[in-house]
């Protein structure tokens, strides 16, 4: 039932585009505070804009509240101390969604800068661990509260050219799996989506800007869009308390 998420405060990393974007969009048209944050502030305020007016168009009495926050999740730095910068009336979080995360090259070991490795590994591994540490914390104090993590295909199997991907996304689902267990005795619900092709920017940063070589991944399927993820997000969020939804894995019908 989505009347579940009135008034219920989300976190999103990596919110200004792409999968995160139309997830905080979702919340706001069901009723959700939506805490936005990314490193691009100012589309991540557009983002927010839109935000507010999907929960108005939504007719929604409950006057959600939708705010920004700068944070790459990969610098150590700016989450010691990030639950103080968000708003004090937003600060009891009840879902965090660690979606930011990225992919640079499609490089075989030989070819691996180990900077690049290291930046993904900070982002989509380090970064998500240490936010979900935090909140995590919160939320054993508060018991409540969902961590819903983005894993991907790409954690179920490994392919040529994408080591150092298939590596971070495996380590979110051992590390994602590993903390559902840990906190099988409390009422905080832990959740990994594992998309397969979503054409987001995520598709032309994957291939350092090649716009025609993003699309030819694409050929003789329609991949999935944003959308249909911050959907499949959102009915996680939404199922009642005594429901976890571990893993949800979805794929373009002509994916296998
Ligand atoms: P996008 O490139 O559209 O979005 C990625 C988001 O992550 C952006 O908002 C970006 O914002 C943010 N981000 C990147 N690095 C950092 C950082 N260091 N700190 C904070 N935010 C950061 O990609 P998607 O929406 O497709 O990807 C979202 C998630 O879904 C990722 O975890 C990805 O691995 C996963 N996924 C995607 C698939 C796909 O095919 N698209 C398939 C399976 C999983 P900014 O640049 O403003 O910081």
């Amino acid at each position: 039932n989505a009347s579940r998420l009135i008034g219920k405060t989300v976190l999103i990393t990596g919110a200004s585009s792409g999968i995160g974007a139309a997830t905080a969009i979702l919340f706001a048209k069901g009723g959700s505070n939506v805490i936005l944050t990314a490193r691009r502030a100012d589309v991540l305020q557009k983002v927010a804009d839109e935000c507010t007016a999907a929960h108005k168009a939504a007719g929604m009495q409950y006057g959600g509240k939708f705010v920004t926050v700068q944070l790459d999740v990969s610098d150590k730095s700016q989450i010691n101390g990030f639950l103080e910068k968000i708003p004090a009336d937003l600060r009891e979080v009840d879902i965090l969604v660690n979606n930011a995360g990225y992919v640079v090259g499609v490089d075989r070991v030989g070819d691996l800068s180990m900077d690049n490795v290291e930046g993904m590994f900070s982002t989509n591994v380090f970064g998500l661990i240490a936010l979900t540490q935090l909140f995590v914390k919160d939320f054993k104090k508060r018991k409540t509260g969902h961590v819903i993590n983005l894993g991907s295909i790409a954690g179920r199997e490994a392919y040529a050219g994408g080591s150092i991907y298939c590596a971070t996304k495996h380590a979110v689902n051992a590390f994602t799996g590993a903390l559902m267990r840990e906190l099988v005795d409390t009422p905080i619900r832990v959740t990994e989506i594992q998309p397969g092709m979503v054409e987001t920017e995520f598709s032309v940063i994957r291939f350092r800007g090649d716009k025609s070589a993003a699309d030819k991944v694409y050929e003789g399927l329609q991949p999935l869009v944003a959308e249909d993820i911050a959907e499949e997000i959102v009915w996680a969020a939404s199922r009642p308390p005594h429901v976890n939804l571990a893993e949800v894995f979805v794929l373009p019908v002509n994916q296998a």
